[in-house]
């Protein structure tokens, strides 16, 4: 177990990300077999994840809350993967360990019309210590709600793991975000559908054109993974209806 090296990581990304947690892979035993952290990276022993919030300024804006969500998103998966990418090359610096990057996005796997990441990053998240799931769907990071946006790497080399957050996250009784959704993205018993919610919430320009016709699914992965990487967000009302998501304690 290299307690030495998970220090050398929380020191390499002190300054650079807000939340991180490390999961051993022995949590990760219900994950579907193509999605498992084994297989993306040869002898997977442990896999960090890190965030970094959007900020909530955004939520409340009066006119521009999805125009700053698309910017904030798509500034953050960048930044989040350039991370990624340095800590991966900083544990291979250190030992004869393998690490491969978790993207914040893109690239995603898709299983007939419905988009997974290669690893499912909410799930590694709540595996670390990161947060807890909510009735939304949705991890929630005690500090920064739904708000952190996420992203890992996968790594060959043993390391300490954290303690997982088990308390609900969600008020007693609060159910506003399904009371909230205009697409109808939850059953009556609160349930959260993915495929109801991502093409009400989630546009972009091209698709209409290049995922038109009855192959449209044959290409679906190529155009998401190339074009798709600056979608649209067209809705957000989860998002600001959940308590989650507002200050948790007053600036000093
Ligand atoms: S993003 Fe919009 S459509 Fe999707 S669950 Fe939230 S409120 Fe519903
Ligand atoms: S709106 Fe309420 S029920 Fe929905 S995720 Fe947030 S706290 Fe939970």
């Amino acid at each position: 177990m290299n307690d030495s090296l998970k220090q050398q990581i929380t020191g390499f990304l002190a300054d650079r990300v807000s939340a991180l947690g490390f999961a051993p892979v022995d949590r990760f035993d219900e994950a579907p077999e193509k999605h498992h952290p084994a297989r993306l990276c040869r002898d997977a022993a442990t896999v960090i994840v890190f965030g970094i919030p959007i900020p909530r300024g955004v939520l409340t804006s009066p006119d521009y809350d999805l125009y700053g969500i698309h910017r904030s998103y798509h500034t953050v998966y960048r930044h989040l993967d350039e991370i990624g990418l340095a800590l991966c090359n900083f544990i291979e610096s250190k030992g004869a360990h393998a690490a491969i990057a978790v993207p914040s996005y893109a690239p995603l796997v898709f299983h007939g019309a419905e988009p997974w990441g290669m690893l499912s990053l909410k799930h590694a998240a709540v595996n670390a210590g990161l947060g807890a799931f909510g009735r939304s769907g949705q991890m929630y990071h005690p500090e920064y709600g739904s708000l952190l946006r996420l992203a890992g790497v996968v790594t060959s080399a043993q390391m300490p793991r954290d303690p997982i957050i088990s308390e609900d996250p969600c008020p007693k009784g609060c159910n506003a975000c399904q009371k909230k959704c205009p697409a109808g993205a939850f059953t009556k018993s609160g349930e959260f559908r993915k495929m109801i919610c991502l093409p009400y919430s989630v546009k972009h320009a091209i698709y209409p054109l290049a995922l038109k016709g009855a192959d449209a699914l044959n290409h679906i992965e190529r155009v998401v993974n190339t074009a798709g990487n600056d979608y649209w967000l067209a809705c957000d009302e989860c998002l600001k209806a959940c308590p989650n998501n507002r200050p948790r304690r007053q600036a000093g």
